[in-house]
């Protein structure tokens, strides 16, 4: 079965139960399933979309967006969700790219993705209300249905965000996406009466296939919102009654200084699901406090594994927070590599490598990559560098790319800002290498602050804790640090 095929079962076994819930909007599973359909066969007849075209969605957490992206993959054609943040110009960057066929996006997140049309000439549609659009056009009704063996067909390009360097397309096939979500959905226990609240753009993997596509397998509800505030957070939790929340970190160090959230009634909160970085330092104990729930589960992965990783549970918070668990999720498997290319030793630094069937199929048109990225075996080579401990749980200990090499030695940004993030003035911290003459590089920390501090005593916070070579020689404070749009510090912009 493909993935919108869920759509059509869900409208079957679960016809008048709600869907999605968009502000006003509330669809049930039979009228999500119609506007599929008849939003496919708009894109097949009056648009020409056909099996292995790339569509681009430029538009944000909305009813459009999901009826869009089940639309496309109906057709076999491949959905390719864009960051609705980026300029004119790299939005142009990534349209070629894709080659894309057609651009879909709404007056909310359309200024720039015009713009790049324009310079492209490329074809693109405007919806702003799908269910009026779809009803007007309640005609285009046909188009071909996929074959069976369509699971092994590609259904999704996802570009990574890029704190790395230019996007790269990320190709998924129907079946990836099936093991992702049904990872999740175990993992997680969704069901039909779980109700997933979707705050994340869904441009990243995570809010994507963790959550719209694995509920859709179950029948769960998906509560959305086109952007992420901590009083959206608040709000919809309560007025929903939602169970499960995936969000980054900095989304809950936020939402834990709102001042409404002392009065909160997270009560039907079964789930409260972070990733794509740590809690770090006591982060973890003081979101917890905040939120009143020690119902917190942490994720690692990254993109190109679907992204499937590891799990670290609620009850392995109290003496394992900052590690990302003891095991791999369901259908996955993890492990760590060094150097000789063995499985490392207990506390030996090595890759970390992911595998199962839930990974990549490939990077969009781009070979080399891809040969880089995969091991002999299939595994995903992850690029960040992590220890399994004696009790068997990963650290992540940094990104490859972001380790620091000081006068020889190296030094792990994020042990750093660890032990920055644990002074209670600190909100938030990031680590950088910047040159120097005789030791290559130093190390930095950009700050933000939650209350004033002086910055003696953040060194004197810091030297209590870390071996001089780790202490940062250079301090910046700053209002905030810049982020993506699913919350990771954009390092590249900090160096
Ligand atoms: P790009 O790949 O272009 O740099 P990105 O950083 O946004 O963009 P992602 O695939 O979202 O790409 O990031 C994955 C990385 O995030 C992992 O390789 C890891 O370094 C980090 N990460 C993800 N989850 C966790 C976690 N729970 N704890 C620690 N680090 C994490």
């Amino acid at each position: 079965m493909i993935i919108p095929a869920y759509v059509a079962r869900n409208a079957r076994k679960y016809p008048s139960q709600e869907a999605v819930i968009d502000g006003n909007l509330r669809v049930s599973w039979q009228q999500l399933d119609q506007h599929v359909n008849l939003f496919a066969g708009i894109l097949s007849q009056q648009h020409g979309v056909k099996a292995g075209d790339r569509v681009c969605l430029v538009l944000p957490n909305n009813y459009a967006f999901i009826v869009a992206h089940f639309a496309i993959q109906r057709l076999g054609a491949i959905v390719a969700p864009i960051n609705v943040k980026l300029t004119a110009s790299e939005l142009v960057y990534i349209f070629e790219d894709a080659e894309s066929s057609l651009v879909i996006t709404c007056d909310m997140t359309s200024s720039q993705a015009l713009k790049a049309c324009a310079e492209l000439k490329l074809a693109h549609l405007v919806v702003n209300d799908m269910p009026a659009f779809t009803d007007a056009n309640h005609h285009a009704l046909e188009f071909e249905r996929l074959p069976e063996q369509a699971i092994y067909e590609p259904a999704t390009l996802l570009y990574t965000s890029g704190t790395t360097g230019r996007p790269k397309g990320v190709l998924f096939d129907h079946k990836a996406l099936l093991f992702v979500g049904m990872m999740f959905a175990t993992e997680m226990h969704y069901g039909p009466r779980s109700r997933l609240l979707s705050l994340m753009p869904f441009t990243h993997s995570a809010p994507l296939n963790l959550s719209l596509v694995g509920g859709t397998l179950v029948g769960s509800t998906h509560v959305i919102a086109p952007t992420f505030t901590p009083d959206l957070l608040l709000n919809l939790v309560q007025k929903e009654q939602t169970t499960h929340f995936f969000g980054a970190p900095v989304a809950y160090l936020l939402t834990a200084q709102h001042p409404d959230i002392a009065h909160a009634d997270f009560s039907s909160m079964t789930h409260w699901i972070y990733g794509g970085g740590p809690l770090a330092g006591d982060h973890a104990r003081r979101v917890q406090q905040a939120f009143r729930s020690d119902q917190f589960y942490c994720v690692y992965g990254l993109t190109e594994a679907g992204p499937t990783g590891s799990l670290l549970l609620p009850e392995e918070h109290a003496t394992k927070a900052g590690s990302v668990g003891q095991r791999a999720a369901a259908f996955t498997e993890i492990r760590v590599v060094n150097i000789d290319g063995d499985i490392a030793e207990i506390n030996e630094p090595g890759e970390i490598h992911i595998g199962g069937e839930g990974v990549m199929r490939e990077y969009w048109r781009n070979p080399k990559a891809t040969a880089e990225i995969f091991t002999e075996d299939g595994w995903i080579r992850t690029g960040d560098i992590g220890i399994r401990d004696a009790d068997g749980f990963y650290w992540v200990k940094d990104r490859i790319k972001d380790l620091i090499i000081s006068g020889g030695v190296n030094v792990y940004p994020r042990e750093v800002e660890d032990a920055l993030a644990s002074h209670p003035a600190v909100l938030e911290a990031a680590v950088i290498g910047v040159p120097h003459e005789e030791w290559g590089e130093t190390v930095k920390a950009c700050v933000v602050l939650r209350e004033p501090l002086e910055e003696s005593e953040l060194r004197h916070h810091v030297a209590e804790r870390l071996a001089d070579y780790k202490r940062p020689r250079v301090y910046a404070f700053m209002d905030e640090l810049p982020h993506n749009a699913n919350g990771k510090v954009l390092k590249h912009q900090l160096r």
